[in-house]
């Protein structure tokens, strides 16, 4: 094994909507490793939107995390150390040190969700980086740090070659969760219209993996131009920006004209803006089918309740994902990575230190996906 050092530099919230501090935490030796556990050095990190509001506190009602956290769950990394056991991944490739890794969160995969209702992501004893107290072992438990604890039940897929480190750690949260919102919907047919909300890394991934589908009719929601200049670079056949017509009432009428009145089969709600909900239930036509993935709290927003029962409309929430949509996200970079310039979508490289710096930039949407690379200085 490699040499490992004693500590290690992570970004860590001690309090909700303060700076976050730059602390040096103890680096778990080869044989503290638990048998399946392994010890991975974060290459590249991503921010994800659900960094901010972890920051300022505001998912800690949909999942409590017991402070003080290291930040960051968008990652990807080296296997520098094993835990006694096999040397494989979750499907059974071999693993040795120097390969690049994904991982999940930890799904027990022994209760009633993993194993009756085959729903791991909904799993009662789920574990989560960046929600998982940093002071006791194995303190390296998020993504903003230069190295990772990958606990014994998380899944873990290989990186094939060819997948750059930036776009393989914007796989690990946004494009593997939207590979699960195409999972949840089912077949979509080349005639039917799609509404995307949201021109963020979710919306871009969700437009190619639209696009790639064969989806013909494909309309982007959102803002600003230079998010759905890519957003039409990578297949939306019309967009809708939220900056040229503020009001809901404008862009139904907008997404009315583009599909003959009708509506779209299927809409996938990536934005997170508390009004989307709602406009997104009036983008559907009758019997459509609806994800719904960016919203993580905020305010109440009302919704006509009337038309869930009028359209026989399918509401389909859905969260993170599971090892084999790891593997299915890097799958689709890696084979239509000539097509999609998946690369376009990373912004600014923050090294740690400038981690306070990159969250505000990303909160203020300066950012589409930037990048936090935990060895640079
Ligand atoms: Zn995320
Ligand atoms: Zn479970």
């Amino acid at each position: 094994m490699s040499l490992l050092p004693k500590t290690a530099r992570a970004a860590v919230v001690a309090e909700y909507g303060k700076p976050i501090e730059i602390r040096d935490l103890p680096v778990p030796r080869e044989d503290e490793l638990e048998p399946g556990a392994l010890l991975v050095r974060v290459d590249v990190a991503s921010i994800c939107g659900s960094d901010v509001h972890q920051w300022d506190g505001m998912t800690q009602t949909l999942a409590p995390a017991s402070l003080p956290i290291v930040l960051g769950h968008e990652m990807m990394g080296t296997v520098v150390a094993f835990g006694p056991g096999p040397r494989e991944d979750s499907i059974g490739q071999p693993l040795k040190e120097g390969d690049r890794l994904l991982w999940t969160h930890v799904y027990c995969g022994q209760c009633h969700e993993c194993r009756v209702q085959n729903t791991p992501t909904l799993c009662r004893r789920k574990k989560q980086y960046m929600r998982t107290n940093c002071e006791r072992f194995p303190y390296l438990v998020g993504g903003f740090a230069q190295y990772c604890y990958v606990f014994p039940p998380s899944g873990r897929v290989r990186i094939p070659d060819g997948v750059p480190d930036g776009v393989a750690s914007a796989a690990s949260c946004a494009l593997r969760t939207v590979v699960h919102a195409f999972d949840r919907v089912g077949r979509i047919e080349p005639h039917q219209r799609v509404v995307v909300q949201g021109a963020g890394p979710l919306g871009l991934f969700a437009t190619a993996v639209a696009n790639h589908a064969g989806v013909s009719e494909l309309i982007v929601v959102g803002a600003p131009e230079r998010r759905l200049a890519l957003a039409r670079h990578w297949g939306a056949s019309a967009v809708v920006s939220v900056e040229e017509l503020p009001t809901a009432e404008a862009r139904l009428a907008r997404v009315r004209e583009l599909t003959g009145g009708l509506g779209v089969d299927v809409v996938f709600e990536l934005s997170g803006a508390p009004y989307a909900f709602a406009e997104g239930l009036d983008f559907l036509r009758p019997g459509g089918r609806y994800a719904v993935v960016g919203q993580l709290g905020g305010p109440l927003t009302p919704v006509q309740a009337a038309l869930f029962v009028r359209k026989q409309a399918t509401i389909l929430g859905v969260q993170s994902a599971d090892i084999g949509q790891f593997w299915k996200a890097l799958e689709f970079v890696r084979r239509t990575s000539a097509r999609y310039d998946f690369e376009a979508m990373l912004t600014t490289r923050y090294p740690l230190d400038q981690i306070n710096d990159a969250i505000q930039n990303m909160r203020a949407f300066r950012e589409i996906k930037p990048l936090v690379l935990p060895w640079a200085s």
